[in-house]
């Protein structure tokens, strides 16, 4: 493969746009090397500016769950850009994609859209806060919930302790409202109710993470989860904006067989064009302006291309029964075979799966939270990466990234993967 008009390009756009990135994990900084400028896509495929045609298992981390360019969804949009692409004003495009959205999801009542999966849960917990009237949240390392400030949080020293920034640009002030947990460690999520007593508005977690690798809640913790907030008054947060609409039409909350008072999405609920969005049940809703007294707004919420886009998205979903089992059923075949490779060549690995997002980790110990997420050999990772960049594969550039499957993707497109994969791992 050659990369010369990529590199070109990066040069380039690093003189106008910082690190030549509008996002940093597309810049390769943790694999290296340059990234790859696409041009185009279709299906399963990327095609990059040099003419290099790539199987990707990023779907542009998770919104063309359909495959890229699907017909549908380009059609669509065609047709409704002809009509005018932002008014300001109110459309029936919205109540249309909140009602499919809403019947496709247990438990919530009412959905308002936003622009992106950031400002979903930057929403969500100020909702949270002015309905439950407080203002401390807890969130778990590892977990991202897109980049405001109450986010950019790390654990602080001392066993339970304010978070401090992990960010400069962020303040103390800010920091202290967020309280930091292990994934999947109810009894220090327990000992941080105990120490903040009527203070905490709402945990927000990712019911199955993405972001520190695929990390699956043990059995039990998202339930206890659930019972201290009950006791406590406080409201639980599913981050969906990933695992909604990706997991199955009702997302984590139907998979797992757990209800949240709040839900935010992304991703996949704007088809490939950007929207994020915020459900929760009326009681709760109607604490948000124009209803209540909770501000939130938005110039392009709503935006009538982005909108058509998550509706075609989501009625394909909705109308098509196989598409959750295909995708599962391709992904258990991706990770089978990827585990019997590695296996037979002796590395020390971890694969952890859960439906179509799967992730690897090159380490010994089960990767169940952050801090085992990060016990993975980088330099073995870097070597997988280009390894099966050179192959044809676009991984995700990061160990802390989830492969997303798309349903473009056939058996022959894994096989060959699986292929690329016998002729890396003897180099690892
Ligand atoms: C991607 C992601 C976000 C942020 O969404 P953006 O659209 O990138 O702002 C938030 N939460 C989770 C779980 C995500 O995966």
């Amino acid at each position: 493969m050659f990369y010369k008009r990529s590199s070109e390009l990066f040069k380039q756009a690093q003189e106008v746009i910082p690190g030549g990135v509008n996002s940093p994990v597309r810049a390769f900084k943790s694999v290296g090397g340059t990234p790859i400028f696409a041009s185009k896509a279709k299906g399963a495929y990327v095609i990059d500016e040099d003419g290099n045609r790539f199987i990707d298992y990023i779907s542009s981390w998770g919104p063309m769950i359909l495959g890229h360019a699907h017909p549908k969804v380009v059609e669509a949009i065609s047709k409704v850009a002809k009509n005018g692409t932002s008014f300001g004003m109110p459309t029936l495009l919205e109540t249309k994609l909140a009602k499919l959205a809403l019947s496709m999801v247990p438990n919530m009542d009412k959905i308002r859209f936003v622009n992106s999966g950031t400002e979903a849960c930057m929403s969500a917990i100020r909702l949270a806060r002015g309905f439950t009237k407080r203002d401390k949240i807890i969130k778990f390392s590892g977990c991202y919930h897109g980049h405001s400030d109450s986010f950019l949080i790390e654990a602080g020293s001392g066993v339970v302790t304010f978070g401090t920034p992990n960010s400069p640009g962020v303040t103390e002030g800010t920091a202290k409202d967020t309280l930091i947990a292990p994934y999947n460690n109810i009894s220090f999520v327990k000992t941080i109710f105990k120490e903040n007593p009527g203070q905490i508005a709402a945990i927000i977690i990712e019911p199955i993470a993405g972001n520190m690798g695929c990390v699956v809640p043990n059995s039990g913790f998202l339930e206890g989860l659930r019972k201290l907030c009950d006791i406590n008054d406080s409201l639980l947060i599913f981050d969906e904006v990933m695992t909604g609409f990706r997991l199955s039409k009702g997302g984590a909350q139907e998979v797992l067989g757990i209800n949240a008072d709040i839900v935010t999405y992304g991703k996949v609920i704007g088809g490939g064009l950007p929207v994020g969005a915020f459900a929760s049940r009326n009681e709760i809703m109607n604490e948000l302006s124009p209803n209540g007294s909770v501000y939130q707004a938005g110039t392009l919420s709503g935006n009538p291309l982005a909108m058509i886009a998550g509706y075609t998205t989501l009625n394909e979903l909705n109308e098509n029964n196989e598409v959750y089992k295909s995708l599962d059923d391709k992904s258990s075949y991706l990770g089978i075979e990827m585990n019997k490779i590695l296996e037979s060549e002796k590395i020390d690995f971890q694969i952890n799966k859960f439906g179509s997002m799967i992730s690897l980790h090159f380490c010994s110990e089960p990767v169940i939270d952050f801090e085992s997420s990060m016990k993975g050999n980088n330099n073995k990772f870097k070597k997988y990466f280009h390894g099966m960049l050179s192959e044809g594969i676009y991984l995700p550039p990061s160990p802390f990234e989830s492969y997303f499957l798309n349903d473009a993707l056939s058996y022959n497109d894994i096989d060959f993967t699986l292929e690329a994969l016998k002729k890396v791992s003897k180099s690892l």
